[in-house]
């Protein structure tokens, strides 16, 4: 090991930083908020330096060049100048006065060195590569960031306020295993879904049950106590985007991460699932059109049996719950049973799709609005859709399960009043790695799809918008077909340049 780690207390504690630039102005703000009598001396300084010194954050701003003298009865000191002399003499001034020292980016001039932090103070995480490889560091702080919930913050304070009042009730070994099963359980969850009145009734009451417990001497060499004092569990209905995993939100991954039993349908990526905790259950219910692997009531009935037996159920869907996902029937089934739940929502298909095609969904150009249809048929092929709202210009209709429906899809808007030339594009396999984007006209629609071979999952986007795609397209194998020029009539013409 060549560094011990140490946190420093420096509250109340003479610091001095010399240099008054954007590095020195860093490590300024981090004294700050550690609560340090800062003092800063450069011959200039930086506007943000001179607002603490105003707002009396730090307390000395001496605006000349360094001396030696200015280390007397200092703790600690940052040399951050751009002159290697000014550097190497307060470093050779600090170890003589035995002053703690860091020269930036100059690790043999120093004696101690700053890691990367993650801060959710009171919780902190710090990392260091010992001055070898900062930016490594700095890479790995990128990926715990995103492992690490800002909730974990006020789960900290929560944990540290109560901290005593355990400490009181509970015998050493209980209290680990209790503080282990509150962090990993619903009280905790209450907490970082931001109810904290809850989870302190919730606390008390728990604490209360396993100090009686205590006192019977059973709860140690219980076998059960996995889940808390036999609550019920919790339903996480959590939408996992169209496909590409980096479109998880943190949340997601998180309760994924954290669910003992996983029901997933068809449109989760296997890349997603490879995010489920190793050791959960995982149980599919895939749909496919016209055809439920598991039906609904199913479905909702394990959810609510999971959650029963105190299991933590994450209910993952594509793209967005609330969005074509019928998360609000399972909600229904939940709030029934009065279990528990919390809702993530995903990215669609129809931000995902529209994203990765480079279809921008409205533009002042073409669309003042965009409207999500869904195409699937209602049972013996009748499909209702909402014409007078369709027929209008300037707008992007985006059709969910609309692949099959597509001839009467295009039958209903031209008989609207839809010009058969508009422009429209079918986007499979969405944001993944073999996503596929076909543009054609609205007229020549059902012929593309079955020329190209277009399967489900697959979006229709129509309008103006489409034919932005032939500029903006990045993402996957190059657009299949191109709209004709001059053929294709867009709802509005085309502004100049300068108006878009
Ligand atoms: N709740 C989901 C939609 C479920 S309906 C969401 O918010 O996205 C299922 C339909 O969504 C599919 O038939 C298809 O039209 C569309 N879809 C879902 N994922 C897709 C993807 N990766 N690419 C294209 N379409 C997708």
């Amino acid at each position: 090991m060549d560094y011990y780690p140490i946190f420093l207390n420096l509250k109340g504690k003479h610091c001095t930083v010399v240099g008054g630039g954007d590095v020195a102005t860093r490590k300024i703000g981090t004294l700050i908020e550690a609560g340090a009598m800062v003092t800063v001396i450069s011959p200039k300084i930086s506007t943000e330096i001179s607002g603490w010194v105003e707002a009396a954050s730090v307390s000395h701003c001496c605006i000349r060049n360094y001396q030696t003298s200015d280390l007397e009865n200092q703790y600690l000191v940052i040399a951050a100048t751009n002159s290697r002399t000014v550097n190497q003499q307060v470093y050779r001034d600090a170890e003589r006065a035995s002053i703690l020292v860091n020269v930036v980016d100059s690790p043999e001039h120093c004696s101690f060195i700053l890691p990367s932090i993650i801060d959710r103070s009171p919780l902190m995480i710090a990392i260091s590569s010992g001055g070898a490889a900062p930016v490594l560091a700095r890479k790995l702080r990128q990926k715990l960031e995103t492992l690490v919930p800002f909730g974990y913050r006020d789960l900290a304070l929560f944990a540290g306020q109560l901290r005593s009042v355990v400490k009181s009730k509970l015998k050493m070994g209980q209290r680990r295993k209790f503080w282990e099963t509150f962090f990993d359980g619903p009280i905790a969850n209450l907490i970082l879904s931001g109810r904290g009145a809850e989870a302190r009734l919730a606390f008390d009451t728990e604490l209360e049950v396993v100090a009686d417990r205590q006192s019977r001497e059973s709860w140690a060499n219980s076998e059960n106590n996995d889940c808390i004092s036999g609550q019920v569990g919790e339903v996480y209905l959590v939408g996992a985007g169209p496909g590409d995993p980096e479109l998880l939100t943190l949340k997601a991954l998180r309760l994924m991460q954290q669910a003992d039993v996983v029901l997933y349908d068809n449109l989760v990526s296997s890349d997603i699932l490879e995010l489920i905790r190793r050791d959960a259950k995982r149980i599919s219910v895939a749909k496919a059109k016209g055809r439920h692997s598991v039906p609904q009531q199913d479905i909702n009935s394990e959810l609510v049996r999971f959650a029963s037996e105190g299991k933590r159920v994450c209910r993952l869907k594509g793209g967005d719950p609330f969005i074509f996902g019928r998360g609000g029937e399972e909600l229904e089934t939940l709030v029934e049973a009065g279990i528990p739940f919390q809702v993530v929502p995903g990215i669609s298909a129809a931000n995902g799709c529209a994203a990765y095609a480079g279809i921008p969904l409205t533009h002042r150009d073409f669309a003042d609005s965009v409207t999500f249809v869904t195409g699937h048929r209602k049972d013996h092929g009748y499909f209702d859709l909402p014409l007078d709202a369709l027929s209008t210009n300037r707008q992007t209709i985006v059709f969910y399960m609309g692949l099959t429906s597509a001839a009467l899809i295009r039958e209903k808007l031209i008989d609207s009043g839809m010009s058969a030339l508009t422009p429209v594009a079918v986007v499979e396999q969405g944001t993944r790695r073999d996503q596929r984007v076909l543009l054609a006209s609205l007229e020549e629609l059902p012929e593309q799809i079955a020329n190209n071979d277009m399967k489900s999952p697959a979006l229709i986007i129509v309008g103006g918008v489409v034919t932005l795609a032939e500029s903006f397209h990045w993402f996957g194998e190059s657009l299949m077909n191109t709209l004709p020029e001059k053929e294709v009539a867009l709802p509005m013409p085309m502004a100049t340049a300068a108006n878009s």
